[in-house]
């Protein structure tokens, strides 16, 4: 080999876009020109700045144009990936909160294939109203007159409060003063919905006095906000529906509770930690109550707003409710999950909600104990897995500080670096698997893994990811 044979840069040989373009007719006819060229383009770049030593022999065009064609099907993948969920908290907002029961998931694409009635009156050929679809619904499963549907929880709050309460003030107790996650504050939330917060009572003390003291010509309404999400202890004192609504009807306002979770369940009767039921809101003189759709009652993202009817149509008539109106596939799919809870024994095997808190421990301990060998199998020697017992959470700020035994894998490892290795790799299989960290241990938690093989067919890829 002569030196100028050794020193010769195959860069060089790199072809121009257009030629390559000339090549690329398959291409161009699946990803259009524009795709392709871009593609192609930093391609070339990409390649052309890769050290000298990198072409030890010249690239192909063919070699080319599979780059680039494995490039832009890379970049048709969808960036959701279906995950496995043992991180024990059931209801997790990062994870997508609530799986939806078969019906529907099937009343989804139904609607999103087909047009349909959503806002069009089939009797009269006029235009129909998207609410009438789960009002009814609505009404039956919590006693109130009527009902509405918004994006989410934190939107029901802020459209009550803008159409009930705007310019005026708001007492809310200093117990109540509550951040639900992300930058979710009830102040905040308050603000922008151009109420005025008037702060009462202290954080472990609010008595019905200071409500009476709050109220004057300017107060537009009383708001109770379920402190779902942590608890005080000790010396504390706060004023119940039934008390606050007596005092709302005095003062001709009305009585606004936030639940956040909204449950339509006795959970008591499921032996589930306790969580108020909006019915039970409505018997206590709530006028309006607001709740989310993809907690506890195992729905879509909603919010949900019911209560009494004049007020709701007021609610309906803000031109904010447009601008928070939810779409086609959740009103189908919150009739769905509300017609399940017109028969409580369906519910527990349909709604998977309900049926992963449900699960019984014994159940849930022979799955994990069945996995610790084949996870064992396929970690290296300094790791070391055994099956105990652990905590589940509902999660999405329900009663947190309430844990329901559960089972899982407890994996240790030899030191840290090692087991944030384990976390990563589990992170990096075909379906990613998502446990927590507890005490220096990797727990993965059971109670939420349905589909068993999807998870053990993958876990010899784990082997590889941690050598
Ligand atoms: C969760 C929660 C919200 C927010 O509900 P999203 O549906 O998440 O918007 C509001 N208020 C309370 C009390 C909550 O628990």
């Amino acid at each position: 080999m002569t030196i100028k044979e050794k020193d010769f840069d195959r860069r060089r040989l790199l072809p121009s876009v257009d030629k390559v373009l000339r090549h690329s007719g398959l291409l161009i006819q699946k990803w259009g020109r524009i795709r392709v060229t871009d593609c192609l383009r930093s391609e070339l770049i990409r390649l052309r700045a890769l050290p000298i030593n990198d072409f030890r022999q010249e690239v192909t065009l063919d070699e080319i144009i599979k780059i680039v064609e494995n490039r832009l099907l890379m970049s048709d993948e969808s960036s959701f990936r279906r995950i496995i969920n043992l991180s024990g908290i059931v209801l997790h907002t990062n994870l997508g909160r609530a799986l939806l029961p078969k019906k529907a998931i099937e009343a989804v694409v139904s609607v999103a294939s087909c047009p349909t009635n959503l806002e069009y009156d089939l009797k009269s050929g006029g235009r129909g109203e998207r609410d009438h679809h789960v009002e009814q619904l609505i009404c039956e499963l919590t006693g109130v007159e009527a009902a509405t549907v918004v994006n989410n929880n934190a939107a029901a709050l802020l459209l009550v409060l803008n159409t009930l309460a705007d310019q005026k003030e708001v007492p809310v107790s200093r117990g109540e003063l509550v951040e639900i996650g992300g930058a979710f504050r009830i102040p905040d939330i308050m603000i922008r919905s151009g109420c005025k917060l008037v702060e009462i009572g202290t954080t472990n003390r609010t008595h019905l006095r200071d409500y009476e003291c709050a109220i004057n010509h300017r107060t537009a309404l009383l708001l109770k906000v379920h402190t779902c999400n942590f608890r005080v202890e000790g010396f504390t004192s706060a004023v119940e529906e039934n008390k606050l609504s007596v005092l709302a009807k005095q003062n001709g306002i009305p009585l606004v509770v936030d639940l956040g979770s909204g449950n339509l369940i006795d959970m008591d009767k499921l032996g589930l930690p306790r969580e108020p039921i909006v019915s039970k809101a409505v018997t206590d003189g709530a006028d309006i109550i607001t709740f989310s759709g993809d907690k506890l009652l195992g729905g879509p993202q909603c919010g949900i707003i019911s209560g009494r009817r004049d007020l709701i149509n007021r609610i309906r008539k803000n031109p904010l409710k447009r601008a928070l109106r939810p779409d086609k596939m959740i009103y189908a799919a919150l009739a769905e999950v509300l017609k399940l809870y017109r028969n409580p024994c369906e519910l527990e095997k349909e709604l998977p909600t309900i049926r992963f808190l449900k699960r019984s421990v014994v159940e849930i301990e022979a799955q994990a104990k069945r996995l610790v060998p084949e996870l064992s199998a396929v970690l290296p020697n300094d790791y070391s897995v055994s099956a105990d017992i652990c905590n589940s959470q509902i999660g999405s700020g329900a009663l947190p500080v309430e844990n329901i035994p559960s089972y899982g894998l407890i994996v240790s490892a030899v030191n840290d670096a090692r087991l944030i290795q384990l976390l990563n790799a589990f992170r990096k299989l075909p379906y990613p698997v998502v446990g927590r960290l507890s005490k220096g241990k990797l727990i993965l938690d059971i109670r939420c893994m349905e589909l068993e093989t999807q998870f053990s067919t993958q876990l010899s890829e784990l082997a590889d990811l941690l050598k």
